[in-house]
């Protein structure tokens, strides 16, 4: 990557609306891999009703016990975690989005709703929805307008669950990461990067 693609990627900014799995799986992606990521969420996920024994990987955890480390992963990373801001509207301008909260506005260049099954926002947006009335979007989870994301219970009828959602933050999120830098992009880890941030607390 060139110095000028290290720049753009740096001035490079995504608020995600929604802290749930989806948003922030989405979070984690962008900014582990150098964009300014925020995020903003009023705790309303369901995945404090839920206990999972279908997510591959993970025996059994409680949805809450899930979400806290989640949250730690994101923040370990530095994601600006807005938690309790609610987002009560997204404006787009010329090149840019405005995020309005009670707190204040902020400015972004990329926008990933990840609202649950709340699809206010995406309407407000005018994105187009499908026939079975959820936000319309593709495999990269591009709605149909620029620079918007739709990702977890929002994009589907009913097949909701955790690890749908997120695989949908991740999809978006390094669908942002190949645009920016214009080429598809990868986010592959190795043992060594492993060595490198956590050194001597690996486990032997
Ligand atoms: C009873 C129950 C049991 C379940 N059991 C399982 C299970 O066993 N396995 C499984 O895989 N799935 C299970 N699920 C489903 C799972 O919880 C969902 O698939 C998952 O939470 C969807 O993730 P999401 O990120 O799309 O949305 P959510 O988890 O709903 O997160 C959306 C977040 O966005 C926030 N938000 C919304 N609007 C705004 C706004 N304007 N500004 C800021 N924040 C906003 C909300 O507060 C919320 O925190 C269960 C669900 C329920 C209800």
């Amino acid at each position: 990557m060139s110095d000028h693609d290290d720049e753009t990627q740096k001035d490079t900014s995504v608020i995600v609306v929604g802290g749930g799995p989806a948003g922030l799986s989405a979070a984690l992606f962008t900014k582990k891999n150098g964009l300014e990521t925020t995020v903003f969420d009023t705790d309303s996920t369901w995945m404090h009703k839920a206990h999972l024994f279908n997510y591959l990987g993970i025996g059994s955890v409680g949805g809450s016990e899930f979400m806290a480390t989640a949250r730690q992963q994101v923040d370990d990373f530095g994601v600006d975690r807005r938690q309790g801001e609610e987002v009560t509207a997204v404006e787009p301008g010329d090149h840019e989005f405005t995020v309005e909260t009670d707190a204040g506005s902020y400015e972004a260049d990329y926008v990933i709703l990840a609202t649950g099954a709340n699809r206010d926002i995406a309407e407000d947006l005018e994105c187009a929805f499908t026939d079975e009335d959820v936000v319309d979007v593709g495999v990269d989870m591009e709605t149909s307008v620029d620079g918007v994301y739709a990702t977890g219970a929002m994009v589907r009828p009913e097949e909701w669950q955790a690890a749908i959602a997120v695989g949908d933050g991740a999809a978006a999120a390094l669908n942002i990461l190949s645009t920016v830098r214009g080429e598809y992009y990868h986010d592959f880890d190795v043992p060594a990067d492993a060595a490198r941030l956590f050194g001597e607390q690996l486990a032997e």
